[in-house]
């Protein structure tokens, strides 16, 4: 039997098989909509239907178990259809009025909070760090546990902020937890070279596919045995690529290993457009579980944020309107040379005046 192209290169399903019956009905003819409490979203379209998203911020990783109980809820008041978001939230568009304290009550037995609306802490993205991944220089899932219990009233609040705030972690500067798009965001950082253990290269690396893989060109063959590699300590970036390959490249270092704070991303066109977080803290010490002092730095910021910007202006609009010598001024961070962005391409970004704000 020959397969036609349609069949062989399907590709992904069309996602109006997957609209709720009410969303699919009213397809782009919603007329407008209202937050009308933390986590509840009331939409309204031109037919006059009307539809509440109900939104809750659950982990990275569930059980099978727990989105069996998820979609019996959705089953019970939402016509069988359920939406897990790229935020970590689960969304039940819920089309009865009626139905929607019966999903939060629902949802909240579950111990999942109801929240990440309108001016409210968004649900907080994190990298699936060490769990899954093993380049990781810090715990991401405990950091984000940690912001979520300082913030928790936050995140159920609709006028907690003058904007939202979206706050991120990555266990590394891959950053796979969408950090550099975020209002704040935690990074972990390597600042050690990998170690090359010759014995695991010889026997279980590719070196071509290991020099092929780093994106500084900082791994060589050793001269007098090219079964196993070099690293060009000034090129190498801490990155854990290669480490990703090769066993015989381990990067982490308990001693070195930490975590950066980077503030100002955002993905969003409005205002300004799109912004990307930049570096403010270069190295934290881990302080697994609870780390107090991430969680305070963080805090701080907020803080200052909160009683300092104006009404819908996010992180990195404030900071550039206040200018960013003035943000380390308030904030008592003291500013180093880390924190200049020196990439090759970064000179378009870079303030060409003479004039600074530090009052
Ligand atoms: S950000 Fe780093 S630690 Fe986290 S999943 Fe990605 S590669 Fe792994
Ligand atoms: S850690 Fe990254 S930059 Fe350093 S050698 Fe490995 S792949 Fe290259």
């Amino acid at each position: 039997m020959v397969l036609s192209l349609d069949e062989l290169d399907f590709g992904p399903p069309d996602y109006k098989e997957f609209l709720p019956p009410v969303s699919k009905k009213n397809y782009g003819k919603w007329k407008y909509h209202e937050h009308i409490k933390g986590g509840v979203i009331k939409h309204v379209a031109e037919s006059g239907d009307e539809a509440y998203t109900v939104r809750a911020a659950i982990p990275k990783y569930v059980a099978a178990e727990t989105v069996n109980k998820l979609c019996d809820i959705a089953e019970k008041y939402c016509e069988g259809y359920i939406k897990f978001t790229s935020r970590h939230n689960v969304s039940f568009i819920v089309p009865k009025a009626k139905d929607v304290d019966s999903v939060i009550k629902d949802v909240e037995a579950m111990g999942f909070p109801v929240g990440g609306t309108d001016h409210s802490l968004k649900a907080i993205i994190q990298c699936v760090g060490w769990t899954h991944c093993h380049t990781p220089a810090t715990d991401s899932p405990s950091i984000t546990k940690a912001l979520y219990e300082e913030f928790y009233d936050e995140f159920k609040d609709n006028n907690a902020f003058p904007e939202r705030i979206k706050m991120a972690v990555s266990g590394c500067i891959n950053m796979c937890g969408a950090t550099h798009a975020s209002d704040i965001a935690i990074i972990g950082m390597h600042r050690k070279v990998p170690t090359v253990i010759d014995e695991i290269v010889e026997k279980f690396c590719s070196v071509p596919n290991l020099i092929k893989s780093c994106p500084k060109y900082a791994i060589k063959p050793k001269r007098g045995n090219l079964k196993t590699v070099v690293i060009d300590e000034e090129k190498c970036m801490y990155c854990g690529i290669c480490y990703s390959l090769c066993e015989g490249m381990p990067i982490h270092n308990p001693e070195y290993d930490g975590v950066s704070i980077w503030v100002g991303g955002k993905v969003s066109n409005t205002r300004k457009g799109p912004l990307l977080a930049r570096l403010i803290i270069p190295f934290m010490p881990n302080e697994p579980p609870h780390w107090e002092n991430v969680v305070k730095v963080v805090r701080k910021i907020v803080d200052i944020y909160k009683a300092n910007a104006e009404e819908d202006e996010r992180v990195g609009e404030w900071i550039e309107r206040i200018g960013w010598e003035k943000f380390f001024q308030i904030t008592d961070i003291p500013f180093s040379d880390k924190s200049i962005d020196d990439w090759i391409f970064s000179v378009e970004t870079y303030r060409k005046g003479t004039n600074f704000k530090m009052v």
